[in-house]
């Protein structure tokens, strides 16, 4: 049995560098509070959690003289204000690509133009974008893009970690309703390799493993991507949910994880394979 492990499963480096962030201030400060999950996996979340990261509801809840982080999927406009006011200690993880999500989809605005987001609903990244403009669209699938009205002129920006296919899908409906647009690709660059890696590697393998949290919009969307190519695809969230009937008289198993899958998740998922497969080392893909 080969196993290949996509080159860039796993971590991006805006979650890589908001964990650190939050593992650094807590030691420095005894406790660090965060509005939401740092990373939508539960091991990372109980892991930070014992060492002082906390999650909390509301800025209310955070106590005299401790800081707060700021996430790297961004912070809406009117929850930064509200922390100034309060004179909380921001620490700000904001990843630089999701700022950049922010600055174009405001050039959009200032260009006169009806912004329309294409994401999920609610989540974070996405009220985090749409807080930077007056008013937006968001648009999560082609059956909404179907359904919105014609416009003059319009500018559509993406959340991060949307496929391609999705959005190629809604700009294509968006062209026939709007008159003068444009689009903002800002999906970002590692999505992007972690998608198009995990599309090769799936049709490659006889077997896919995807490792990832259920709760994770991001890992959920590669097993989809893989799925499409590979019917014996699957995602795990740890080693021991890896069922070694699907590895039997396997060739080849292709691995990669979702954005925030930490490399210890990895490893072990790793270890289990190699294990079953008496295969001593796996080799990077891509
Ligand atoms: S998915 Fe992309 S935009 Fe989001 S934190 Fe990671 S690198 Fe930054």
């Amino acid at each position: 049995m080969r196993i290949l492990v996509a080159k860039d499963a796993g971590y991006c480096f805006g979650v890589r560098d908001a964990v650190n962030l939050a593992y650094d201030t807590a030691e420095k400060n005894g406790d660090v509070y965060m509005l939401g999950h740092i990373v939508h996996n539960e091991n990372v979340v109980q892991d930070l959690d014992n060492a002082g990261a906390k999650v909390i509801n509301s800025l209310e809840d955070v106590p005299d003289d401790k800081p707060i982080l700021f996430r790297a999927h961004g912070t809406a406009v009117e929850t930064w204000d509200d922390a100034k006011a309060k004179h909380i200690n921001i620490v700000d993880a904001t990843c630089p690509l999701v700022l950049e999500i922010h600055d174009e989809v405001k050039k959009l605005e200032a260009e006169g133009r009806s912004i329309i987001i294409i994401g999920d609903h609610s989540h974070d990244e996405v009220v985090g974008i749409a807080s930077q403009v007056k008013k937006s669209i968001i648009v999560s699938s082609p059956e909404e893009a179907q359904a919105l009205r014609k416009t003059k002129l319009a500018g559509v920006v993406s959340q991060s970690t949307q496929t391609i296919e999705n959005v190629q899908e809604i700009i294509n409906i968006i062209m026939t309703k709007v008159f003068d647009l444009r689009f903002v690709n800002t999906i970002c660059y590692p999505t992007k390799r972690n998608q198009s890696q995990i599309r090769e590697l799936a049709k490659e393998c006889d077997v896919m493993i995807v490792i990832g949290s259920f709760t994770s919009a991001n890992s959920k969307r590669l097993t989809a991507l893989a799925k499409e190519r590979n019917a014996h695809s699957f995602q795990v969230t740890c080693a021991d949910e890896i069922n070694p009937d699907w590895l039997k008289h396997t060739e080849t198993v292709g691995v990669s994880a979702g954005a925030s899958t930490p490399d210890n998740i990895i490893d072990e998922v790793l270890t289990k394979i190699k294990e079953i497969g008496e295969v001593p080392e796996e080799v990077i893909y891509g």
